[in-house]
């Protein structure tokens, strides 16, 4: 009987080490499609802005001294703005390296939230020059415990969203409020939102809600990095709609930096 159970034991043993072996094989084809599909990827979001570098280039240096002065600052334009475009991808792809392998170490200290709000404001200028924008800070918020430099990146990637998803011309919102788990900031446009099965997808890496995002400069890696930060920091990030309007809503909640001891708790 012993013989017999090893026997069977033996088989099982087998068929799931079998099994094992073809889901190790299919694993295997998935990872390197995934690899194709990212290198496919990436290379279409290198060529674009390079093909319309190029061609503007060309035309410059082909055409320059018989343009005149307007039509070659528009070429000028564009070369400055995929050039921009090339940068912000290639700091996204490393960004995005650096988190997943957990190089990314917040230095964080208590932070003046409304610095931070400004200076990436200031960064976005020239993205959110069609759009107006309105800043709204309680003015009883505490200090915040965040590294500045990713918050300030995080802040960035969602004004650029705003400025991209949102027609030009409509408002952009920046809020930031005191709430128990500490300070709640929201980024709001008046775009079209963001259909409700998709909120919480667009935070994964390379996920855009439309094809015709494919169109518009973007790496699908905004959202990721964004989430990827905050959370690093022990914060939180939602993406929503509005209820007044159209619009995306972009929820962090960030944990507000220790209150300092009182006096007589530090006295000995
Ligand atoms: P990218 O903007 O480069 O595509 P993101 O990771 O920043 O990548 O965003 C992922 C997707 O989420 C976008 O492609 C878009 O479909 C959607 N999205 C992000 N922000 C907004 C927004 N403010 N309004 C509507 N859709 C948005």
């Amino acid at each position: 009987l012993l013989d017999a159970l090893s026997d069977q034991a033996a088989l099982a043993i087998e068929r799931v080490m079998l099994a094992e072996d073809v889901d190790r094989a299919k694993l295997a084809a998935e990872t390197e499609r995934l690899r194709s599909a990212l290198l496919t990827s990436i290379s279409h979001d290198l060529r674009t802005p390079l093909a319309s570098i190029l061609g503007s280039a060309t035309s410059l240096t082909r055409y320059g001294t018989a343009l005149d002065e307007p039509a070659r600052l528009e070429l000028a334009t564009t070369i400055q703005e995929e050039a921009e475009r090339l940068n912000r991808f290639i700091a996204n792809l490393l960004d995005m390296t650096r988190l997943e392998s957990g190089a990314i170490r917040p230095r964080t200290g208590p932070v003046d939230l409304s610095e931070v709000v400004g200076s990436a404001l200031e960064r976005a200028g020239r993205i959110l020059a069609g759009h107006r924008v309105e800043v709204d800070l309680a003015a009883d918020l505490p200090m915040v415990d965040l590294d500045p430099v990713l918050f300030e990146q995080s802040l960035f990637n969602l004004l650029d969203n705003a400025a991209k998803y949102a027609p030009a011309g409509s408002q952009v919102t920046v809020r930031a409020r005191r709430v128990p788990a500490g300070v709640e900031a929201q980024v709001m446009d008046e775009g079209d939102g963001i259909p409700p099965a998709d909120v919480d997808r667009i935070f994964d890496k390379f996920y855009r809600v439309h094809a015709q995002d494919r169109q518009r400069a973007g790496t699908g890696l905004g959202l990721a990095i964004c989430r990827g930060f905050v959370e690093a920091m022990g914060g939180s990030i939602v993406a929503g709609n509005r209820r007044d309007r159209s619009g995306a809503v972009f929820t962090l909640t960030l944990p507000a930096a220790a209150d300092l001891p009182m006096p007589e708790e530090t006295a000995p």
